[in-house]
């Protein structure tokens, strides 16, 4: 088939009405979460000034330097599609005044990111993500709290074999020590790591513990690890993250090698992946990743204010969905019903009619734009609808209306003011 001329940018994809149904039922299950854990919706505008995330994200990070979609306006403003939501919800909390609010304020966004990324299996240049924020709290119960919420919504949409993976990357305080000291276990090997890792040691020395190459695995496996260089503060807090983790039978392994590509993050990181434990790593997928980000409100211009939060990508749980043949309650919005009409009269009282159902919240397929009885008999088989009404001349003159059993043929008529009661009568059954 040749290609047609317009299509749809690299790495983004268009969500056709059947895929409409898996971002419903994760929003669905979301919002409830949200709700019951006395979170508040917040959406933001899709583009922002750059400037927020260069400073908020930080300009050493891949996100920054490499994958931003950016433009200057007419105006010579110079803006950004935002590429995570982090930034843009302090952003908004600071510039609401949502800090004088009582604290801890707590938000959950749902909505498009943009990566310039290379488009892959799971990667795409446009995705969704939604998330949870809880700002002006320092307890590490929060940080507990935020798992356990994306643990639970994961586990609700039945997804399996998940794993939760989480680390401290200490503070102000105690990470620039560890910084010197990875530098210099690196430096003295540089010349054995890859290529991208040689760079990572000068820019952002941690991610080169990030690094998935075959090359750097040995040289990772000896390296100084943070957990042994937490100042106290943040390894009592990391302590108490993992005691109540425990506490609400949430399953984590310790990972010295999480440290998440954003800067923003002090103190707990985490990220939930699914597959098994025992697969390579490259074979797992990244499912969420979030962690505690007690700087950035301030960074940002904001009072100091200690923040925790999370986000999910929603197209690699959809995919996971899929692979993992899990159904999407098709029954409740399954039509069960179909409207045949035939002639003008009984079209006009069709479309009243399907106003009748409309209201009773009954949900009835039609084929207005056919005029043949068969053809839209035909339809009504095609949807797996129950039952077909039918309006002829006669009845609509009589103002009867006769009900088919699609299954068995069998039909029954009844007045047409009665038949809103009648269908919902017979689908109760
Ligand atoms: P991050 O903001 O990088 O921590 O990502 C959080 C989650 O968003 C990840 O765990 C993924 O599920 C999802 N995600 C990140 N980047 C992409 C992408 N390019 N395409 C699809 N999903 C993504």
């Amino acid at each position: 088939m040749r290609k047609p001329k317009f299509q749809c940018p690299t790495g983004m994809h268009d969500i056709l009405p059947e895929e409409q149904k898996y971002y419903k039922k994760i929003y669905d299950i979301v919002s409830d979460i949200a709700d019951f854990y006395g979170f508040g919706k917040i959406d933001t505008p899709i583009l922002e000034e750059t400037e927020l995330f260069s400073k908020g994200v930080g300009l050493a990070t891949d996100i920054v330097k490499k994958q931003m979609y950016s433009l200057k306006t007419k105006g010579g403003d110079f803006l950004s599609l935002r590429p995570e939501w982090t930034a843009p919800v302090v952003r908004a909390y600071i510039e609401n005044g949502m800090q004088n609010l009582p604290q801890p304020l707590k938000l959950w966004y749902f909505g498009p990111c943009y990566r310039y990324e290379r488009p892959q299996a799971n990667r795409y240049r446009q995705f969704w993500q939604f998330g949870f924020e809880v700002l002006g709290e320092k307890s590490p119960v929060i940080d507990a709290q935020i798992i356990q919420i994306f643990y639970n919504i994961l586990r609700e949409l039945k997804l399996k074999n998940l794993i939760v993976e989480v680390n401290s990357i200490g503070d102000s305080n105690c990470r620039p020590y560890y910084k010197k000291l990875l530098a210099n276990y690196f430096r003295t090997r540089e010349a054995s790591l890859c290529v991208d890792c040689k760079k990572r040691l000068r820019e952002n020395v941690l991610r080169i513990l990030d690094c998935k190459g075959e090359k750097c695995q040995p040289i990772k496996a000896e390296a100084p690890q943070i957990l042994d260089h937490l100042c106290e503060e943040c390894h009592l807090h990391f302590k108490e993250v993992l005691e109540f983790l425990d506490e609400i039978e949430i399953p984590y392994n310790l990972n010295p090698y999480l440290v998440r590509g954003l800067d923003y993050y002090t103190k707990t990181v985490f990220e939930i992946f699914s597959g098994s434990s025992e697969k390579k790593e490259s074979s797992r997928i990244a499912l969420a990743g979030g962690g505690r980000y007690d700087k950035l409100v301030k960074l940002l211009g904001g009072k100091e204010t200690s923040a925790c939060g999370a986000a999910i990508g929603i197209e690699r749980i959809i995919n996971l969905m899929k692979s993992q043949q899990i159904k999407q309650g098709d029954k409740e919005t399954e039509t069960q019903i179909f409207l045949a009409q035939l002639g003008g009269l009984s079209k006009r009282k069709s479309l009243k009619l399907l106003e009748d159902f409309r209201k009773a919240k009954i949900r009835v397929a039609e084929s207005f734009g056919r005029d043949s009885l068969k053809a839209q008999l035909s339809r009504a088989d095609k949807i797996g609808a129950r039952y077909a009404l039918i309006l002829g001349q006669k009845e609509s003159l009589e103002e009867m209306i006769i009900i088919r059993n699609m299954k068995s043929g069998k039909q029954e008529i009844v007045k047409l003011n009665r038949v809103v009661a009648e269908m919902r009568k017979k689908l109760k059954k």
